[in-house]
């Protein structure tokens, strides 16, 4: 119950309040629990407005930002959606409430193996994950209608983009490793459209269409 009334605050003065209106995410991010993902010593802190540490060098993003890249996906219940960088498995849960099915890669088996367990435990049943290099996508499954990126890429890997629908919808962060732009890119008939959503910082995307291993 406390926990519901934080998420409620949440959604009001750090999504709504900036600006998100699309009503099937609002419901989404008012519903998952997200205090669940980040491990029970930060669980007060899970609906604060920032990201959080969720082990092995990567983290849970900041609320408004996942509600912002998931609006930019404009999903419909129909729809298949691939993402890249599963982490805690947060971004995850709240694809799975607006999509028909998500696929997710994430490339560190530990963080892959919890999030796996705890959307089991939570019943996402139409989430299917796997332990690879996300830069590649997930060849036997496209096209995808919506594909997100949850690690800042030096450019967008290009047998990505090519994994997309025609009317298909990609979200990604590309720009150094310090900070980058979140790019929304629309694949037409005749090729694609970026729209430029602000900037942003995220964890580094590593892989072959990625950065390097350090
Ligand atoms: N969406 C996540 C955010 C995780 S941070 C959440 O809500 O918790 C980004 C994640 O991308 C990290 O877990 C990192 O290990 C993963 N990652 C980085 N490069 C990757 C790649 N090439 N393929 C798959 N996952 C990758």
């Amino acid at each position: 119950m406390k926990f519901r009334r934080l998420r409620e605050k949440m959604v009001s003065t750090q999504i709504e309040a900036r600006g998100i209106r699309d009503r099937r995410v609002l419901e989404a991010m008012r519903k998952v629990p997200r205090h669940l993902f980040v491990g029970e010593a930060l669980e007060y802190q899970a609906y604060g407005d920032f990201p959080l540490p969720i082990g092995e060098g990567q983290t849970i993003s900041q609320p408004y930002i996942v509600a912002e890249m998931t609006q930019a996906l404009e999903l419909t219940k129909d729809d298949r959606v691939l993402e890249i960088g599963t982490g805690s498995g947060y971004q995850t849960a709240i694809l799975a409430e607006l999509a028909f099915r998500v696929y997710t890669i994430e490339r560190v088996r530990q963080l892959l193996i919890t999030a796996r367990k705890l959307l089991d435990h939570l019943r996402y049943h139409n989430v299917i994950a796997r332990c690879s290099d996300g830069t590649l996508g997930w060849p036997d499954e496209s096209p995808f209608d919506a594909i997100i990126v949850t690690a800042g890429a030096p450019e967008v890997p290009e047998k990505l983009v090519q994994q997309l629908t025609i009317g298909g919808r990609m979200v990604i962060p590309v720009g150094d490793r310090w900070s980058q732009t979140l790019l929304q890119i629309r694949r037409h008939e005749d090729g694609f459209h970026e729209t430029d959503l602000g900037g942003c910082r995220f964890v580094k995307l590593i892989g072959e269409h990625g950065w390097r291993e350090e």
